[in-house]
């Protein structure tokens, strides 16, 4: 699921720098796209320029002829009066029509007479040529018809002719034919795609290269507006920048789209002002941006493949990759199986909410390493991993989860199948050492059974509690979490974390129990008990703390705090002239690990200044320690002079072989072998082992004695001491002075 998402977030990665790539090269298509407009509108400018040049050269160059040949004439015919006169000068003027290739020239009286070079004679009283040539105003026409012989577009330049007087006294003219102009702007600009008109302002066409489609139309406005009406701005602006000589760019609608340029004619003598008007069809534009376009779409789909090409191969590395990289994160290294971080991820697909979770270590298995080397602590890891793993079923994970912890999902519907599994998987991992050869291993399990969906660590961590409960445990060794457990743990925890707190705040009291002598029962001694006064004025029994410090080694503290406290006391009593007599106190088995222990009590001895005599030491038997070292310590307590009490004799671990193999000073009879007391077999018992501890030369204490029967059986068996409720509970400081005032 994660690796999927993982996947398609990089394909969406990909298809984004895809769509960016597109974008730049889409921005950058425009981008060229208008440049090549804006390299035609550039050419455009180039070549009515050049068109420009050409026909003002050629104008102005027409003029200057007529200008010259008209100075002749004045000079030759200074005066032009009559017919004769008229026609020598059209005689005159004959060879520079030829040479000139004039359709003709001539000159007109003021009376409008027109003497041409061809031969007509014609009277144009009222034509542009004689009323402007008569006020002085020389002048080229724009296109007109030819009245005169073949009917066709002439223009025609004229001059006004001036006598002695300088007054006009006839007009001088060259017609050229509008043909002639035509050539000049006849270039084929833009692979034949462009032409040109020479146009008046108000828009009437002078001339117009052959290639228009307007060829002839004489107005240029009026036929773009028949067009499209969209023209009618782009007109509108046009007459504008001609009204204020402007060159520029325009647009037309013209079936397609037109280019137009403008520029004026730099012309003497032309009374309407001329345009050249450059246009071009957006074919030209489109032929080359086609051309681009073409090299743009190419470029895109060489992109797309490319792109398409790098997802395919991206996801086919980034499987390789990712299957590299969850070898990595989720394989054990050294069973190659599943680890935790793998058996998280199955954890939380599967969600289960019924099961055992399990976490599970191998007793030992340090040993393994240390004795047998690390390649057979691998090995060893190695088929613990494969005797869970075979026994997997659907459902089920596992994993290594460092050193020699494993954790563990087992479905099972009731929790004697569970034990079965768990004890047969033991009793396989028991038989891996065996196979191997390497030192004995057993696992030990915390199970945590769970009631709803929860998180793996959650569950782990409640599987770890339990494990706790059975570490080093070969029998039992699992133990399911149970919430009072857990609240045991925490308060053990508290008890713990306070302990040197409170013996430095004196919390720790000393409570006595008495003993009384049997027979005449007075009291001979007393038991020292300690009892915890907390902070807040509650009192602890021993046993909710002695077993905990006797587990955590915080017993041998509190035993020789005890030990102390009753040596003070007793100085105390001495001091005080009080009746003494000795104070029993308890010796955890616990804390006769601790080698200086005999010399620590010893210099507490010292301390106080007291006999050992006075403070007993009651030492219990148990089965976890080793006898024969009790015996050393004992026999080397009563060197010193300590009377060792063994206590708690019959509550099940004592045995009477013990009374053989050491000497004790008082054997104390358990509550539980008192308690048989009217019991025949029992009493039976009771008295062998009286009769026996005597025949060894100890005394004889009875402790939990209740009853007034159990008093007097007691004393019939010659029992020495007696400790109990039928005489008194354990009572604080002032009550048991008071008692032995
Ligand atoms: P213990 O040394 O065998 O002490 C005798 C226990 O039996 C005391 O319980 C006492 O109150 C109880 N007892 C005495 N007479 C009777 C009776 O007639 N009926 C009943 N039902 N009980 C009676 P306590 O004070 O709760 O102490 C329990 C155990 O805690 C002691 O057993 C001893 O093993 C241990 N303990 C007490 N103080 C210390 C200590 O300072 N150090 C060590 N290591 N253990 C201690
Ligand atoms: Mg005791
Ligand atoms: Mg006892």
């Amino acid at each position: 699921m994660k690796r999927q998402s993982i996947l398609l977030r990089r394909i969406v990665i990909l298809i984004f720098i895809f769509i960016i790539t597109l974008s730049v090269i889409l921005v950058h298509r425009h981008i060229m796209v208008q440049n090549i407009e804006e390299q035609l509108l550039n050419s455009m400018d180039d070549v009515s320029y050049q068109n420009k040049v050409v026909i003002e050269k050629e104008l102005e160059e027409m003029q200057t002829i007529l200008a010259s040949v008209g100075k002749e004439v004045e000079s030759l015919y200074p005066n032009l009066e009559t017919k004769e006169e008229l026609e020598a000068v059209v005689d005159f003027l004959r060879p520079f029509a030829e040479i000139y290739h004039f359709k003709r020239m001539g000159v007109v009286a003021l009376d409008g007479e027109a003497f041409c070079t061809d031969g007509y004679y014609e009277s144009i009283s009222g034509h542009d040529v004689l009323v402007l040539g008569s006020k002085g105003i020389s002048n080229i026409t724009g296109a007109i018809e030819d009245t005169i012989g073949v009917k066709e577009q002439i223009n025609v330049l004229s001059i006004p002719i001036y006598d002695r007087k300088n007054q006009v006294m006839a007009v001088l003219f060259a017609t050229v034919r509008t043909e002639e102009f035509r050539n000049l702007i006849n270039v084929e600009p833009f692979e034949g795609l462009g032409y040109s008109y020479i146009i008046q302002k108000d828009g009437t066409v002078v001339t117009d290269s052959e290639q228009s489609p307007l060829y002839g139309t004489t107005n240029i406005f009026d036929s773009m507006l028949s067009f499209s009406d969209k023209n009618a701005e782009m007109v509108d602006t046009l007459k504008a920048a001609m009204e204020s000589s402007a060159t520029g760019h325009g647009f037309a609608e013209a079936e397609g789209k037109r280019y137009i340029h403008y520029a004026p004619l730099n012309i003497e003598n032309v009374q309407q002002g001329w345009y050249l008007f450059t246009i071009v069809t957006s074919q030209i534009l489109e032929d080359r941006i086609d051309e681009v376009l073409d090299l743009y779409d190419k470029l895109l789909v060489v992109a797309g493949l490319i792109v398409i090409f790098a997802i395919a191969y991206y996801i086919y590395t980034c499987g390789s990759d990712e299957k590299t990289l969850r070898t990595l994160a989720y394989v054990d290294s050294v069973t190659e199986g599943d680890n935790y971080a793998c058996f998280i991820e199955k954890y939380e697909e599967l969600k289960p909410d019924k099961g055992y979770f399990i976490s599970m270590d191998l007793n030992d298995f340090k040993l393994v390493n240390t004795i047998c080397g690390i390649k057979k602590g691998d090995e060893t890891l190695r088929k613990v991993w494969q005797a869970i793993e075979e026994q997997l079923g659907e459902g089920e994970l596992a994993a290594r989860m460092n050193a020699d912890h494993y954790v563990l999902l087992l479905n099972e519907s009731s929790r004697t199948e569970f034990t079965e599994r768990i004890q047969q998987l033991s009793t396989k991992i028991g038989g891996i050492a065996g196979n191997i050869g390497v030192i004995s291993i057993w696992p030990y399990f915390g199970i945590y059974e769970l009631q709803k969906a929860e998180d793996a660590e959650t569950c782990f961590g409640y599987a770890n509690q339990a494990k706790h409960l059975v570490r080093g445990k070969r029998k039992q060794n699992y133990a399911f979490y149970e919430r009072s457990d857990y609240d045991k743990l925490v308060a053990e925890k508290k008890l713990v974390d306070q302990f040197e707190g409170a013996i430095a705040n004196g919390e720790f009291e000393m409570w006595y129990q008495p003993k009384y002598k049997s027979d005449d029962q007075t009291v001979v001694g007393a038991e020292a008990l300690v009892r915890w006064r907390k902070e807040d004025g509650t009192m602890r029994q021993p046993l909710d703390f002695i077993p905990l410090f006797e587990r955590n080694g915080l017993i041998a503290t509190l035993d020789e705090h005890v030990f102390k406290t009753v040596c003070m006391q007793q100085k105390k009593w001495e001091k005080e002239g009080k009746h003494s007599f000795p104070i029993s106190v308890n010796i955890s088995r616990a804390s006769l690990y601790y080698d200086d222990i005999i010399d620590r009590y010893k210099n507490i001895l010292k301390e106080c200044d007291i006999e050992p005599g006075l403070v007993p030491l009651e030492i219990t038997e148990s089965a976890t320690v080793d006898n024969s070292q009790i015996r050393k310590l004992v026999e080397r307590f009563q060197e010193i002079g300590f009377p060792i009490h063994l206590d708690d004799f019959g509550n099940g671990y004592s045995a009477l072989s013990t009374l053989n193999m050491m000497h004790f000073d008082t054997l104390k009879l358990d509550k539980g072998l008192v308690d048989f007391i009217g019991d025949s077999n029992g009493e039976k018992l009771l008295g062998y082992t009286i009769k026996l501890a005597k025949s060894l030369g100890m005394r004889i204490t009875a402790e939990g004695v209740e009853y007034k029967n159990q008093v007097e059986f007691l004393q019939d068996l010659e029992c020495d001491e007696i400790q109990g409720y039928y005489f008194s509970r354990p009572l604080p400081l002032e009550k048991f002075e008071e008692l032995i005032k």
